[in-house]
């Protein structure tokens, strides 16, 4: 917080769609006087003793305002890329992707009342980046584990169950299969349930979630859902599937000190600058990080209005059947508030 009573926020507007939806952000927020100023960061990869690393400029203005708000980066494919997002949540350590999906009203989808809420870890395990070539034509990818990682998660999901009062945690794991490392997450998610008595604790199969999900969300309505890196990604894009896509999900990487809230979605290059980008999502990943500020009353009014809008169902973009521009929508949330 500044001495002007405004709280600087760091701003990633990201590529392709980013400073489209990250501009109707920054309408919204000025017309809803949200104490914010937005510090523009920008992470275009530099090159450092060999290595592709963020600017040293963006890690210090994260640093320095313990909070982020990221549109989407395009993650070059093949040989010699890091991706910048995984660059990101390493040196923030962001070990926590929490993505909640909540039916959208207004916005028809197979199902009417999905409210999951899933926790990712979101530092390792396949995405630890440990890959090599055994000989010709045998590779091997290591999928790492840690006891540290996983309590770490664990502990953070348990802790988020009890604040928001959604007293039930499942862990989502295969530890039928991988026996040792989904074994030790699973178990310490055992230890951990005993560190919270009032907290309902159980765990499931990812096939079987994956199969029940699709069958009848509701009985996720009231859990948190923990797991490891990599079935939270794809579980949680499934449950993105489920209220009606990418557009309209929000996430927060939480991290020790600071933390990055970001639409789930990528660049989308093939409507980028064309005005079509449904901002929703980084609108309510601003939301989450709002909530998180403790800003909560201009949560509330920003997210009703967002609500409001979708459900007049008059002024929306071209993924949720409308024909509105994305700077339209932002107007027709504006009038809402
Ligand atoms: P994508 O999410 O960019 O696009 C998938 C489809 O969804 C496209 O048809 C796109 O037009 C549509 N879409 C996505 N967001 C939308 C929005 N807000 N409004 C309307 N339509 C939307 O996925 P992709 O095409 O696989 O990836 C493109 C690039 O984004 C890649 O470089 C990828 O690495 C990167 N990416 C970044 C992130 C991130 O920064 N967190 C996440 C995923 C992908």
């Amino acid at each position: 917080k500044q001495s002007d009573g405004k709280y600087m926020v760091s701003l990633i507007e990201g590529d392709g769609i980013g400073p489209e939806i990250s501009q109707s952000v920054k309408d919204i927020y000025s017309a809803a006087n949200v104490p914010i100023k937005w510090e523009s960061v920008d992470v275009t990869p530099m090159l450092k003793d060999g290595k592709t690393v963020i600017p040293d400029s963006a890690i210090e203005s994260i640093t320095r305002n313990y909070v982020a708000l990221k549109g989407p980066l395009a993650t070059p494919v093949g040989k010699g890329h890091v991706s910048l997002n995984l660059t990101l949540r390493r040196t923030f350590n962001l070990f926590a992707n929490v993505r909640p999906c909540k039916s959208i009203a207004g916005y028809k989808t197979p199902y009417d009342n999905v409210d999951t809420l899933l926790i990712r870890e979101n530092t390792e395990g396949e995405y630890s980046g440990i890959e090599h070539v055994v000989v010709d034509g045998v590779v091997q990818s290591i999928k790492l584990i840690t006891k540290d990682a996983s309590e770490r998660v664990l502990r953070y999901a348990f802790q988020y169950a009890q604040d928001v009062g959604r007293l039930k945690v499942r862990a989502v794991h295969k530890a039928t299969i991988m026996k040792m490392s989904d074994g030790l997450f699973l178990s310490l998610a055992n230890k951990m349930a005993k560190e919270y008595p009032n907290i309902e604790f159980d765990a499931e199969l990812l096939d079987n979630t994956c199969l029940k999900v699709v069958t009848d969300p509701s009985p996720y309505n009231d859990k948190v859902l923990v797991m490891p890196n990599l079935y939270g990604d794809i579980l949680s894009d499934m449950c993105a599937g489920l209220i009606g896509g990418l557009g309209l999900t929000p996430s927060a990487n939480i991290g020790d000190e600071c933390s990055i809230f970001e639409a789930v979605h990528g660049s989308a290059p093939d409507i980028a600058g064309k005005g079509l980008a449904n901002p929703t999502a980084l609108l309510l990943s601003s939301i989450m990080m709002l909530q998180h500020m403790g800003l909560t009353e201009h949560a509330d009014r920003i997210q009703g209005a967002i609500f409001k809008t979708l459900a007049e169902g008059k002024t929306i973009t071209g993924d949720l059947g409308g024909k509105a521009k994305t700077h339209e929508y932002a107007a027709a949330v504006i009038k809402n508030l």
